[in-house]
């Protein structure tokens, strides 16, 4: 068995983070298997050195180890980085797109805001036949309306349909840099996971990924095996996000407080996870 972490280092990470982190290590190791450190840093400007040192930090305070990936940030730099296979990122793409299901758009963000009232992409220009070809256009996939993908779930091995319910995702970025979920898959295949821990607000993007798989014919990765597990919230219901501040885990470790609390959280996600698909 073959699975990663992937944090983004785009801020201080926190006990959510964690506690999936402690998720991933625990059931490697359970399985005997081999676990990845992927940090994922594709949206380069986004990317901040003490974030990254932030993750090395954390994983040894929580005393996760890793078998495969960066040991600190020069190693990421040198070898590890997205960076290094944005070539394979754009091969993946262009792949796709001779499968004809891509096309252009021109839709900013805020023009999808205000001719919605939503965020979620409404197919604008799916049908305007824009040329992919034209400098600072994004590239979306167009999804089949109604369209269901097999999951496989993990640890249980059974089989679930998801919905591909969801706005026509983008593939590539305006400033011509891949998706998250071309980068995510390319790298999934290339390290050959074969089950992967995330959150449960990821569901949308697996759905995307494994259709990509299906169109593409890549059994290896709709055969991986998933656990979604739940999100920690704050005290009014709101998702956790990266945080400089006191909800962080470098507060906690900076205060001297051990990881206790986040392998607590970490045995509750894969108890409710156990307690959901029964
Ligand atoms: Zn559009």
């Amino acid at each position: 068995m073959r699975t990663r972490i992937a944090p983004t280092p785009s801020g201080f990470l926190h006990a959510g983070n964690g506690a999936a982190f402690v998720l991933a290590h625990e059931l490697a190791r359970q399985e005997e298997g081999s676990l990845l450190l992927r940090i994922d840093d594709l949206d380069q400007e986004r990317v901040r050195p003490d974030h990254v040192e932030d993750v090395f930090l954390t994983l040894e305070w929580l005393g996760i180890t890793w078998d495969n990936g960066p040991r600190n940030s020069m190693d990421l730099a040198s070898t590890w980085s997205q960076q290094h296979r944005i070539v394979a990122y754009h091969a993946l793409l262009r792949e796709l797109r001779m499968t004809g299901n891509l096309y252009a758009c021109t839709c900013s963000r805020k023009e999808v805001l205000d001719r919605t009232g939503s965020t979620e992409y409404d197919g604008h220009c799916r049908y305007r036949g824009l040329d992919l070809d034209t400098p600072g256009i994004t590239w979306r996939l167009k999804l089949p309306a109604g369209g269901k993908v097999d999951m496989k779930t993990w640890p249980s091995g059974e089989t679930e349909k998801i919905t591909l319910d969801q706005g026509d995702p983008v593939l590539l970025q305006r400033n011509g840099r891949p998706a998250y979920h071309i980068a995510s898959l390319v790298d999934d295949l290339r390290f050959q996971m074969d089950a992967i821990v995330r959150g449960t607000d990821l569901l949308a993007s697996t759905a995307v990924q494994l259709h990509i798989a299906e169109l593409l014919g890549l059994p290896t990765f709709n055969s991986v095996r998933f656990l979604h597990h739940p999100l920690l919230t704050d005290r009014n219901g709101a998702k956790l996000s990266k945080s400089e501040g006191s909800a962080s885990l470098r507060h906690a470790r900076e205060n001297g407080q051990g990881p206790e609390a986040v392998h607590v959280l970490a045995a509750q996600f894969l108890g409710r996870y156990i307690a959901d698909t029964q």
